[in-house]
């Protein structure tokens, strides 16, 4: 089947119902149908059968989408929206390219997935680091001991039976100081190894948002091929930003690339994994201050594409006396990988709905799984000037309160 029939065949499984419409944040905003996911599936239809001409404005709705798959987990008829998108933007991919894109936009798609390149942001980012990096360590010592007392060989050596591969992500040591740390940290008190590998592919979410399939489908079949023994049965492969689980376990998708299945089932979330494993090996942490009220902040890749937004309670649930308040998680908080550089006004003004409620709800400390998210979470926090309110990855947050 080519690509145009298979955008015309998931397409037509929408029965033109607009369950998903209020579930849209875009048509929340624009209160029109080309912005609504109904009108797009329609809009790539109506293009693969080449029954319309694309025109700026066109490409902008489409465009626009924020690939949330808010519609997605609503739908009745399980139009897999996802894949109708990545395939209908790898086909206006270069009629998007001849449009004027905005520099920033251009360049967080064309630097963070580039494995040549990161070495070099990494160290344009570690200029930053050290005021970072003493907020991080102050906030630690507040509780325990330091990560390094308990070492990865030390930890191996109770227990060498298991290994767990980290899939890092383009972003993590760039935008989230310590989470590698971190979650060794919490992952060896369980007696269990990690492995870091040196080098991955991106896992392909971004370059899929660009229409770049031919690009995406080399760092699948990198990943597939570089990353692990796929024969290794005990072996299972955890990524840490929810959006790379997403996207690595979208990889079955691809059934015409060899072991993109093998390697899917191979994949978790890497709070999934923490849920189960401190079930098996309970941890003690300290209790949280009473007075901190802890905003949770659900990411789109973990409500909408893992399904998972329970396990983030039930993993933050192993802290005593914690107090978790969900924010509001009607819509998308507009981060979106580059969205938010794209379209900072909509990703703004959807920010600002979780914004509003989590100052309602005087959250000392907002919690988000999504590297994207927390930094669009920063931001906000310091576009409107709300202070002393900190934003950790729930990961942190356990390795934190760690007792040894
Ligand atoms: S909910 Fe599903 S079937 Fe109904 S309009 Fe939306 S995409 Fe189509
Ligand atoms: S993915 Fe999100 S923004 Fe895009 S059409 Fe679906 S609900 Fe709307």
């Amino acid at each position: 089947m080519t690509t145009l029939q298979t955008i015309s065949q998931l397409a037509n499984q929408c029965v033109l119902c607009g369950i998903c419409i209020p579930h849209c944040p875009t048509y929340h905003i624009f209160k029109s149908e080309n912005e609504s996911p109904r009108g797009r599936i329609a809009l790539f239809k109506a293009l693969a059968e080449n029954k319309i001409t694309t025109s700026q404005a066109l490409l902008s709705s489409l465009d626009h989408c924020l690939g949330c798959r808010a519609c997605e987990r609503v739908c009745p008829s399980q139009v897999n929206y996802a894949q109708l998108s990545h395939l209908g933007r790898a086909l206006i991919a270069s009629e998007l390219q001849s449009l004027k894109q905005p520099l920033s936009k251009k360049l967080v798609e064309t630097l963070l997935p580039s494995p040549q390149l990161r070495p070099w942001l990494k160290l344009a980012s570690k200029s930053l680091q050290p005021f970072v990096m003493s907020n991080h360590k102050k906030a630690k010592g507040n509780s325990q001991k330091s990560s390094n007392q308990v070492t990865s060989k030390k930890v191996a050596s109770k227990n060498k039976q298991k290994n767990v591969l980290l899939f890092h992500g383009c972003t993590s040591e760039l935008f989230e100081y310590g989470i590698i740390d971190d979650i060794k940290q919490l992952i060896n008190a369980c007696g269990i190894n990690v492995i870091t590998p040196k080098k991955h592919s991106c896992c392909g979410a971004i370059s899929l948002r660009k229409g770049d399939m031919n690009k995406a489908r080399t760092q699948i079949n990198d990943n597939i091929k570089q990353l692990v023994n796929l024969d290794d049965k005990d072996l299972s492969i955890i990524a840490i930003n929810n959006v790379c689980s997403a996207q690595l376990s979208d990889y079955q998708q691809f059934s015409d690339i060899p072991n993109a299945k093998k390697f899917a089932d191979k994949i978790m979330d890497a709070i999934h994994f923490l849920v189960v494993l401190l079930k098996e090996h309970p941890l003690q942490f300290s209790p949280m201050q009473e007075s901190i009220g802890v905003g949770v902040h659900i990411s789109c890749s973990l409500k909408n594409a893992l399904k998972e937004e329970l396990l983030l309670f039930e993993l933050l649930e192993n802290i005593p006396k914690i107090k978790l308040d969900k924010i509001n998680d009607r819509f998308c908080c507009g981060a979106a990988g580059s969205y938010r550089l794209q379209y900072p006004e909509i990703a703004n003004q959807l920010l600002d709905i979780k914004l509003d409620d989590s100052k309602a709800k005087q959250h000392k400390l907002i919690v988000s799984s999504n590297f994207g998210c927390s930094m669009h979470f920063k931001k906000g926090l310091q576009r409107q000037n709300i202070q002393k309110v900190e934003v950790l990855h729930p990961i942190s947050l356990l390795a934190r309160q760690l007792i040894f």
